[in-house]
């Protein structure tokens, strides 16, 4: 399918991971790419891997400015912006009394300062042109998970700002919708503690940690024209762990 030819995708942490794999699934259904990421290395290694126009910057979500430089390039370049992918995120694992101030902003800054600043920029540009897709990333843990206070607080906050955006967007032809992920087999998978990451592994009904191609299914459906009326949605891509009951 081709179902992003001229269409300008943006994706935030586009340097590994489900960044990564979201941008080569734009790129294959002919999505023109804007891609940021903080490793300059890495956005490049994407971009080499788009058979696509594609533009690499080096953007901090956190950082407002060059968030709006980056967003106002990327429309003046392209003409347009269809699609924002909000996936930059990190974590930084502990329990509360030894969670820092600085494990707390870090988290909290990527996840949802980081969106706040993207959506707010692409925003304007979409509701002028009454079409619009904004995808956000959050997590399995928003429900809450042991030693992520940080993670959970930043991605039910996801879910909290994604479904208010998809209200102010509804009239102008601008959907807003969220992807759970569950485990999936990411760099930042990998940085997780080596037992509790088994542990988890166990509990997934459908017997295997998730790939990022996976979660770029689900996204290029949710970005794409015809899902026009589905908006507001957190759907959960995780294999089943997120219904509850890991008895089998
Ligand atoms: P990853 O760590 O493999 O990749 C994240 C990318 O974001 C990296 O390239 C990193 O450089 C970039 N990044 C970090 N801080 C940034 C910043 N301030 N500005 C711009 N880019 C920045 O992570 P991943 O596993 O691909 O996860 C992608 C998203 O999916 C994240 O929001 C994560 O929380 C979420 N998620 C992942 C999983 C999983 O199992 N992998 C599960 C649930 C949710």
């Amino acid at each position: 399918m081709r179902r992003y030819e001229n269409r300008v995708v943006l994706v935030t942490g586009a340097g590994r991971g489900l960044g990564r794999a979201m941008a080569e699934r734009f790129a294959a259904e002919g999505a023109k790419l804007a891609l940021c990421d903080i490793d300059e290395r890495a956005v490049k290694e994407t971009t080499a891997g788009c058979a696509t126009e594609t533009r690499p910057s080096i953007v901090d979500v956190t950082d407002a400015a060059a968030v709006d430089g980056w967003i106002a390039g990327t429309a003046e370049e392209f003409g347009r912006i269809d699609v924002l992918v909000n996936n930059a995120g990190v974590i930084r694992d502990n329990r509360l009394e030894r969670m820092t101030d600085d494990d707390w902003e870090t988290v909290v800054g990527v996840s949802l300062r980081g969106m706040f600043h993207c959506c707010r920029a692409a925003f304007t540009a979409m509701k002028a042109a009454g079409y619009g897709r904004i995808l956000s990333l959050s997590s399995m843990s928003w429900r809450g998970n042991f030693g992520q206070a940080n993670y959970a607080a930043a991605k039910s906050g996801v879910i909290g700002m994604a479904r208010t955006i998809a209200l102010e967007g509804a009239r102008h032809g601008v959907t807003s919708n969220v992807i759970a992920p569950g485990l999936i087999d990411t760099p930042m998978l990998a940085s997780m503690n080596a037992a509790a990451r088994a542990k988890l592994a166990a509990k997934v009904p459908r017997g295997h940690i998730g790939a990022p191609a996976d979660i770029a299914e689900a996204a290029a459906f949710l970005c794409s024209e015809t899902a026009g009326y589905v908006t507001g949605v957190v759907l959960d891509v995780d294999g089943g762990i997120g219904i509850g009951s890991s008895v089998r």
